[in-house]
């Protein structure tokens, strides 16, 4: 049979592994929804059993490789995750070479944002480009910067933190420790803080207040405001990213895409006033939505170890 690798894509609250073969073709596929009450030893468990069961099932021979998505700020070089917000007990400790010794097999390490914009290069929205921008607002916005076919990394491996781009200066605090982060006025998470403290609902989903946004009173025109701030906030920091890279291509992934016909239009309004770059190049340059939804991660991931062979 022909080459395959493994993709593990570790979120917040779940793990999802697939075995994907040269060409893309998903084979085999896991998923385990969970709280991970085990704390680490319960994931370590539960990951090297997921990445070995589809080991087994397709063959040790043709396999190219084990790539892992986690959330959060890794060092590239040591395989530790520095930083992760949802899964705290996985921070500071050599995770990547312990699957390696509990499988015996070599494992490559990458932030989750980073594989997804990888995964929408091979498989997705970004297969006819080599440079490319994924912004994935989500309940926070990750971000993963393509150039010449590979993943931006950074010395260390923590490039491409774009939720961490300040589009208002003083404004809403932000668990990185500064203020205004894209995150923090343009994710789900920040749709919903607005749709609250504009009485419109407790713990709104994007979905559901974009859905507000087509009323035709009130509650439908403070909807509306909350989108138009969230595409004015996207848009400037595209705005930004055009004016460093004038890449032909950005897309954009996650869960806020359910109201993209709500902020896409103050987005590329925001984009066309704060970029020369962008108004000079619009023709050509594409601001779109991702295709791989919440499989990004995994493409990604499968792809590492086949690309750095
Ligand atoms: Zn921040």
């Amino acid at each position: 049979m022909s080459e395959y690798a493994i993709g593990v894509d570790l979120g917040g609250t779940n793990l999802r592994a697939s075995a994907i073969d040269s060409s893309g073709k998903m084979l085999e596929r896991f998923a385990e929804s969970s709280r991970f009450a085990g704390g680490r030893e319960g994931l370590l468990t539960e990951m090297v059993a997921a990445i070995a069961g589809l080991r087994e099932k397709l063959g040790a021979g043709s396999l190219a490789g084990i790539g892992v998505s986690v959330p959060g700020f890794i060092l590239l070089k040591e395989g530790v995750i520095r930083n992760s917000n949802n899964l705290p007990f996985i921070e500071n400790f050599p995770i990547r070479d312990e699957i390696e010794r509990r499988l015996g097999s070599r494992v490559i390490l990458e932030n989750d944002a980073n594989a997804a914009a990888l995964g929408e290069k091979w498989m997705g929205a970004g297969q006819e480009v080599d440079d490319l921008v994924l912004l994935t607002l989500g309940t926070g916005v990750g971000g993963g910067i393509i150039a010449n076919g590979r993943i931006i990394r950074g010395y260390l491996g923590m490039a491409g933190e774009l939720g961490h781009v300040v589009v208002v200066p003083k404004g809403n605090p932000c668990g990185c420790g500064s203020q205004g982060c894209v995150e923090k006025h343009a994710s789900a998470t920040a749709a919903t803080a607005m749709a609250r403290l504009m009485q419109l609902g407790e713990n709104l989903s994007s979905k559901e207040v974009f859905d507000l946004a087509n009323r035709d009173d009130d509650v439908g025109m403070k909807a509306r405001a909350i989108w138009t701030a969230t595409g004015e906030s996207i848009g400037a920091v595209l705005a930004t990213l055009v004016n460093t890279f004038n890449f032909s291509l950005y897309l954009l992934g996650g869960g806020v895409l359910a109201a993209w016909d709500r902020f896409a239009p103050a987005m590329i309004r925001t984009v066309e006033e704060r970029s020369a770059t962008y108004r000079l190049s619009k023709e050509t340059t594409r601001i779109e939505q991702a295709k791989l939804g919440g499989d990004a991660g995994l493409y990604g991931a499968a792809y590492l170890p086949m690309l750095e062979k």
